[in-house]
């Protein structure tokens, strides 16, 4: 529950409010669904009406359909959200798509590129821009980019490290912009409530890599509901993972 001065000058409590981009399945459900488990009213979304439905049916919550590159769909759902709540707590930007998977820079095609930074990147800033004005009505805003080791620079520059050798260009390329943006809007709200942190959920097996990953979609959703759910004391402008922070 969220303590603060109401619309009638009182001071009480609500429900706090998420939206989970990207939440009918995978890493996305799963933080919708231990955030409602801690009595978070999670508005799942997903670009499916039929999946994302059934998805926000199985955890009693509401849905609203969101596809993060399209400009109308954005807007429909802010909008939505301003009515039927009048404020936003927690954004969850996890929709994302891969590249084309061992494509040297050299080999990847320029439209793979554009459609991976459309959703990882551009659908971040679409979103993230139509939720602000929701967001900053929230005593504790807290917006979690759901991004990956890939796109850390010191990682993937450790000869020694696993991800050497794992090249997807445009994801990896799409991951490192989204940390970029996290810590410029974070410096955009420095001064207010509204926190905005990165996390990788570690190689977990979902749909993006046909189940390959060792790690459940469950445990790849713990960093970001940590993050969802940050005290006042907790950082801005951070990299993590489970495990501790991560290099930019
Ligand atoms: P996933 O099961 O494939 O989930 C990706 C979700 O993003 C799907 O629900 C997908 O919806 C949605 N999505 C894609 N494009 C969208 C769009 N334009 N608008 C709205 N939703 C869209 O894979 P996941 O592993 O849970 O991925 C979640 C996030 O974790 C991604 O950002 C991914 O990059 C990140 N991540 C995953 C791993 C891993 O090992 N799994 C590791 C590091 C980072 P549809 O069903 O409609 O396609």
């Amino acid at each position: 529950m969220t303590q603060e001065v109401l619309s009638d000058g009182s001071r009480g409590t609500r429900c706090p409010t998420a939206l989970v981009s990207g939440s009918s399945q995978g890493i996305g459900f799963e933080t919708a669904r231990i955030l409602a488990e801690r009595g978070i009213r999670v508005i799942v979304s997903a670009r499916d009406a039929d999946r994302g439905t059934a998805a926000a049916a199985r955890l009693g919550q509401p849905f609203v359909r969101l596809d993060v590159t399209d400009p109308d769909s954005v807007r429909a759902a802010a909008q939505w959200i301003e009515q039927k709540y009048g404020v936003l707590d927690i954004l969850v930007n996890n929709a994302g798509v891969l590249g084309a998977p061992d494509l040297l820079p050299s080999a990847t095609p320029v439209d793979v590129a554009r459609q991976t930074f459309e959703t990882n990147v551009l659908g971040v800033i679409s979103v993230t821009n139509a939720m602000l004005p929701l967001l900053r009505r929230s005593v504790a805003g807290r917006i979690v980019n759901v991004s990956s080791e890939l796109g850390s620079m010191e990682r993937m520059l450790d000869r020694d490290a696993p991800t050497w050798a794992l090249h997807d260009t445009a994801y990896n390329a799409s991951k490192a912009a989204l940390n970029m943006l996290t810590v410029s809007y974070a410096k955009e709200l420095w001064d207010t409530p509204v926190k905005v942190n990165a996390m990788d959920p570690g190689w977990c097996a979902t749909a993006i890599n046909n189940f390959q990953g060792y790690r459940t979609a469950e445990q790849g959703a713990s960093e970001a509901v940590r993050l969802a759910t940050l005290g006042p004391d907790g950082p801005t402008a951070s990299f993590s993972q489970e495990q501790g922070p991560l290099p930019w």
